[in-house]
């Protein structure tokens, strides 16, 4: 694509920026729509999100994503929030508008759209959500909102479990999501459950690492859905698979996230083909060992 006087400019803020793949998923995008649009990650220092999102503003740039650790700290330079996006007290979408952004979540929406399109239910399931943090409190707002029949949220630190559980419970008006320490996994009763992974225990270079290591934990678990999308098979993964379960990575969680923001920025809508031929370029990448 030729950058020129029309080029619209996106990207994303975050501190570490450098192993992110949401320029891939955008450029390529663009590219597959013929828009005049570029995506660049933009390295923040801690305590400038302020300074960054009023220059980005001064600079029009169309839209920008968030990143880790600013989710929540944003929400301050924001002129608008959407409600969902508000609940889950964490934006990843900034929108232009008239003099500043809007802030969305696209994390959750696109965790949902990863899962539908393979199958996997929400409504009416009995789930284990392992982790309490940023991405695990979004997912226990998803599976609440969506009609879980309940929740049991696993952490190593009880408390922040415990505040999630309160929070997403009082939002959705029902007792659905309830908070355990990680090491009380026995408890949970007999039964087959959709499982979701959302602690970092795993992530690449620790590929050995896994946040329940005990065989037994696993018989309960017909789909574990790993938020952590490299290694490209996690040590949870493998697990669930030895049990005779169904597992997935989260690599359609950011390539529908990364979707739902560019349709955000660009008022289109990106087909399934479309979305396949950037998920196949993604999985590329991984191939290739970058
Ligand atoms: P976070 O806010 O830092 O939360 C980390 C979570 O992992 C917490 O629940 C933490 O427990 C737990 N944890 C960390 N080390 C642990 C250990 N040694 N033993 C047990 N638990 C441990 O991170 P996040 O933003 O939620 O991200 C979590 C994971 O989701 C990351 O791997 C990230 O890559 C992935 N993610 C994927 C996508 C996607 O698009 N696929 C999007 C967002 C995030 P404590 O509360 O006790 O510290």
């Amino acid at each position: 694509m030729e950058i020129n006087g029309k080029t619209r400019t996106c990207g994303l803020i975050g501190n570490p920026v450098e192993h992110t793949l949401s320029p891939m998923i955008h450029n390529t995008l663009a590219g597959i729509l013929g828009q005049n649009m570029v995506y660049v990650p933009f390295l923040v220092e801690h305590g400038q999100v302020a300074e960054a999102v009023t220059g980005a503003a001064a600079l029009h740039l169309l839209g920008l994503n968030v990143t880790v650790p600013y989710k929540s700290e944003v929400i301050a330079s924001l002129q608008e929030i959407d409600d969902l996006a508000k609940n889950i007290g964490a934006v990843n979408t900034l929108v232009q508008t008239k003099g500043g952004y809007k802030g969305y979540n696209t994390d959750m929406e696109g965790l949902y759209r990863a899962m539908t399109g393979e199958g996997i239910r929400i409504e009416g399931e009995q789930i284990i959500l392992l982790g309490a943090g940023g991405a695990a409190r979004a997912v226990a707002y998803l599976c609440a909102v969506k009609g879980a029949k309940r929740v049991y949220m696993l952490n190593r630190t009880w408390d922040k479990a415990k505040a999630v559980a309160l929070e997403v419970n009082r939002a959705v008006g029902r007792d659905v999501i309830m908070p355990m320490l990680l090491t009380e996994y026995g408890k949970i009763p007999e039964g087959k459950y959709l499982a979701i992974q959302g602690t970092s225990v795993g992530l690449a270079p620790d590929e050995e690492g896994v946040v329940i290591a005990d065989e037994a934990f696993y018989d309960k678990i017909h789909t574990g859905f790993d938020l952590i999308y490299s290694p490209w098979e996690t040590r949870f993964m493998k697990m669930t698979k030895a049990h005779g379960g169904r597992a997935y990575n989260g690599l359609k969680m950011l390539l529908y996230q990364g979707i739902i923001a560019y349709e955000l920025w660009n008022d289109v809508c990106v087909s399934e083909m479309e979305a396949q031929k950037v998920y196949e370029k993604l999985k590329e990448h991984f191939n290739s060992g970058d």
